[in-house]
């Protein structure tokens, strides 16, 4: 981290500044300029609050040098993650895993019709919200803890680890019981509450990116989760806001190469919310394959008109199929498998 202060700081204000930082086991190395007085402090950082460091009316600029965070931090730990879902292991040189279903879970009928033809394709997980977050108070809320009893009737059916989002801390017992990979959606990635909770919890997690959150939020509500205790974080790209409104958001790829080179945790691509349309997911599947990502989590439905939530985006298990074959030739071309 480097301090620029003003040169008319009293030294008493510079010995109280260096005191700060050595009492919290940092070095501290002044270079003296005509106009400003740079402060290199270095150690470990990430346990210092630069906006606390700005407010002395004497400092002129803070720089960071080292991210803001540790546990998700690749310098710290070089090696790939790789995340234990229920026996399906993604991360690292392990398969790229493709995870497929509903939106939301709707009857068990029609879930265990969109299992079978997830398994079919060659999907590993499957997917299935019981408690959804959506924009209207008056849209389908999901069925709850019947939602969840399907899920888990469809896992041992067709041997399909279950992925399902969590919104509130009260259910975290539930999902603890019966749920192989807890999803915290979009709207809840700084609901700090939430992922302390989760950080909690022995299940492995679904991060997914904030609807407007930069990629350094992002690794920092993983760090909550981990400096809590639970590791087992993946990372999940859903899309972002932007100005552009051909798209329900914009797929920002360019996360996966990035995350890559930042952290050593695993990197999921979702084309579904992503896009918004189904027309557009393949490509955005492939795309994704091609870039690097460690798995593909995609809505799929039996009969996507006639689904309670997001139909629009969601493909048929004849698509599904399609994407799989094409997603395991470009696997091939990067070096990896489906
Ligand atoms: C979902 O996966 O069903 C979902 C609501 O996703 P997101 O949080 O990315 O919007
Ligand atoms: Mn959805």
């Amino acid at each position: 981290m480097i301090i620029t202060l003003k040169k008319g700081a009293p030294q008493q204000e510079i010995d109280k500044i260096i005191h700060e930082f050595e009492s919290k086991g940092l070095a501290v190395s002044m270079i003296q300029g005509t106009d400003y007085n740079v402060f290199g402090v270095v150690g470990d950082t990430t346990i210092i609050d630069d906006r606390i460091v700005s407010a002395n009316k004497y400092v002129e600029n803070v720089t960071r040098i080292a991210a803001p965070y540790k546990k998700a931090n690749r310098l710290f730990h070089p090696e790939d993650t790789v995340v234990n879902c229920g026996g399906v292991k993604i991360g690292g040189q392990e398969k790229i895993v493709v995870m497929g279903g509903p939106c939301s879970v709707e009857t068990k009928e029609n879930l265990m019709t969109i299992a079978q033809g997830v398994k079919e394709a060659g999907g590993r997980m499957l997917r299935g919200g019981a408690y959804k977050p959506r924009t209207s108070p008056y849209a389908f809320q999901g069925l709850g803890k019947e939602g969840i009893d399907y899920l888990c009737a469809a896992r041992k059916e067709f041997g399909l680890p279950i992925v399902s989002e969590l919104m509130s801390i009260d259910k975290v017992d539930e999902f603890e019981e019966h749920v192989d990979l807890v999803q915290i959606g979009a709207r809840n990635m700084q609901n700090f509450d939430l992922l302390k909770a989760v950080g909690k919890m022995t299940k492995p997690v679904l991060l997914k990116r904030g609807l407007s959150n930069t990629i350094e939020e992002w690794l920092m509500s993983a760090e909550y989760i981990m400096a809590g205790g639970n590791e087992n974080v993946i990372l999940c790209e859903r899309g972002i806001r932007t100005f552009e409104k051909y798209t329900r958001n914009t797929l920002d790829l360019s996360v996966v190469p990035i995350i890559k080179n930042r952290s050593h945790l695993p990197i999921v691509i979702d084309p579904s919310h992503a896009t918004g349309d189904w027309r557009l997911v393949e490509s955005m599947a492939l795309a994704a394959i091609a870039a690097g990502a460690d798995g593909l989590i995609v809505e799929v439905h039996n009969d996507p008109e006639a689904a309670w939530s997001d139909g629009a985006q969601s493909l048929t298990i004849e698509h599904f199929k399609t994407l799989v074959e094409k997603g395991k030739k470009i696997a091939q071309v990067v070096g990896r498998e489906i």
